[in-house]
């Protein structure tokens, strides 16, 4: 093939029409993707990095494979409508081996506080009830609540709310589950958890509850959010993917080829084209031009408005700014672990935190997965995977020199060890790896402003309802993933991808 031709062969291919582009190959972006190209759209998804997931990726080193972030999997059951992630790889054709986790997180609180949120509702309950048996009551109420949201979430298809069509037809198909849902829209956990608990340490670990994974506490967590996570972990419960995390991409990467679409990684998006006030195409770093009838963006909302797009940012997202500002990224410690450490019947996620008033600062929260308990093959015989992260800004990362980096980075990971200490004793003469993670890695490799974990309320909001969802103010350009509704989570960044999907197939004239 002659040179001319091949440059010609090049700017053809680079001016093809896309139905969708995709900026971005997390979770909120590959099932946008998936769903798209399973309608028969042209589809085109552009990774800045070299394999799919972004913040469900995952590294390997010295035989271990290490999940870069979510270790805690919701949306793999097999029955209602909330199992996102099944129905999304099913949508391609394909499907994923699970492993149930029989307990959700193992607590570790001040005073000794020691509870385990178990897959099974009733045996939660009662450890719960041992602990505060003068709340009894309470409990019951709060959490049975907590099922009353679920129970209308996972009656209906979960699609965009920014479709008429499909809100009247869910409506008339569901009255009484839409007009509960309407209900507890604008409204927080904290605020129904008082009406039925007074005890103020219970409504401590309601406030963790929420925290672990909107990293705001209750009273800033809105209730369709907890209503899911707090019951589905008993129904469709916590499953992790035989593989690890990252089979999850690269599951929906294969359906996604499958169906036609396209994906390629170090393509990292420059510029959104914007001509006639709408979004057409993308600009990649390295020169490269794609036209698409509609861009999608899984950037987050500061990536996407404050630096991929030319024109002033649009009003509506300056508001949005006001009302919502980056959570702090995560310090985390990558270890391997000698195996004959770990007690029998060790659960597979803790959280310790010795000083509630510590709860929402920097190394306050540790959280701690070791998935190679669910899946042995994650890391090399007799050794054990642990991830250990927890809160940090990275304004305390900025400006080191590349000695006092390291330093501080082997500082902090030796705290968090000695802590962790309390729940593994011996641990520190245990480790046969470590890797340490900083907000500056969180940034570099996952492409997040400031390595921040999604959007938190700056201020109490009202439930969900000032959440975006995945249109924008600019025509043609729609928004996907944790800074879009729901928020958060790889089930949550699933449904805003079912949804976002939905608007733009609709808008094609696919749906
Ligand atoms: C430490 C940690 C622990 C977590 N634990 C859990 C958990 O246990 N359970 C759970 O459900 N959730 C967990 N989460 C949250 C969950 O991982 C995220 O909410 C979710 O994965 C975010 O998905 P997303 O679709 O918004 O996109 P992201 O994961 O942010 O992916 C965006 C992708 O876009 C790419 N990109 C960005 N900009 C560009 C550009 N300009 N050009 C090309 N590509 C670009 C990035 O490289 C990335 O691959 C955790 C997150 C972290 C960080």
């Amino acid at each position: 093939m002659t040179a001319v031709s091949s440059q010609s062969q090049t700017i053809a291919k680079n001016s093809y029409l896309y139905d969708a582009i995709v900026i971005g190959s997390g979770i909120g972006g590959l099932v946008t993707a998936t769903q798209l190209a399973a309608k028969g759209a042209k589809v085109l998804v552009l990774e800045k990095y070299i394999i799919p997931g972004g913040s469900a990726g995952y590294f390997e080193r010295n035989g271990y494979r290490f999940d870069v972030g979510a270790s805690m999997i919701f949306g793999f059951g097999t029955q209602g409508t909330t199992n996102l992630l099944t129905r999304a790889l099913e949508a391609v054709d394909t499907s994923l081996e699970t492993i149930p986790d029989p307990v959700q997180i193992h607590y570790h609180l001040p005073n000794n506080l020691d509870i385990q949120v178990h897959r099974n509702y009733e045996q939660f309950l009662q450890q719960l009830i041992q602990q505060f048996p003068h709340q009894a009551e309470g409990i019951r109420n709060f959490y049975d609540e907590c099922w009353r949201v679920f129970n209308c979430l996972n009656t209906m298809e979960l699609l965009s709310l920014e479709e008429p069509r499909y809100l009247t037809r869910v409506f008339f198909q569901h009255p009484l589950a839409c007009l509960g849902l309407v209900k507890y829209l604008p409204q927080n956990v904290g605020e129904i958890a008082r009406r039925y608990i007074s005890d103020p340490i219970l409504l401590k670990f309601i406030d963790i509850e929420c925290y672990c994974w909107s990293v705001v506490p209750a009273e800033k967590t809105p209730m369709i959010n907890a209503g899911m996570v707090f019951s589905d972990r008993h129904y469709g419960g916590i499953n992790y993917p035989k593989g690890g995390v990252g089979q999850i991409a690269q599951k929906l990467v294969e359906g996604l080829e499958k169906k036609g679409g396209e994906i390629q990684y170090k393509a990292r998006v420059k510029e959104i084209i914007v001509e006639n006030n709408q979004a057409v195409g993308v600009r990649l770093a390295d020169g490269r031009e794609y036209r698409g009838k509609r861009i999608i963006s899984n950037a987050t909302r500061w990536d996407t408005f404050d630096k991929l797009l030319p024109i002033e940012k649009p009003k509506k997202e300056k508001k949005w700014q006001q009302n919502y500002q980056k959570s702090p990224s995560f310090l985390s410690l990558h270890l391997g672990v000698k195996a004959d450490l770990i007690p029998p019947d060790t659960d597979c996620h803790h959280i310790l935190l010795e000083n509630w008033e510590q709860m929402e600062e920097p190394e306050g929260t540790i959280f701690l997965s070791i998935p190679s308990l669910l899946d042995p093959n994650l890391a090399p015989p007799q050794h054990h995977i642990f991830h250990a992260f927890t809160p940090h800004w990275i304004d305390d990362w900025q400006g080191l020199s590349p000695q006092d980096y390291h330093q501080q980075k082997q500082q902090a990971a030796a705290r968090i060890v000695k802590r962790l200490e309390k729940i593994f004793p011996g641990l520190e003469a245990a480790l046969a790896y470590q890797e340490v993670g900083t907000p500056r890695t969180h940034r570099r490799f996952l492409g997040r402003e400031d390595g921040t974990y999604g959007p938190i309320p700056r201020r109490k909001l009202r439930g969900l309802l000032a959440m975006p969802f995945n249109q924008t103010a600019i025509p043609r350009l729609y928004c996907v993933g944790d800074s879009t509704f729901p928020g958060q989570g790889l089930n949550a960044v699933a449904f805003s991808g079912f949804a976002c999907a939905h608007r733009v197939a609709v808008d094609l004239g696919l749906y």
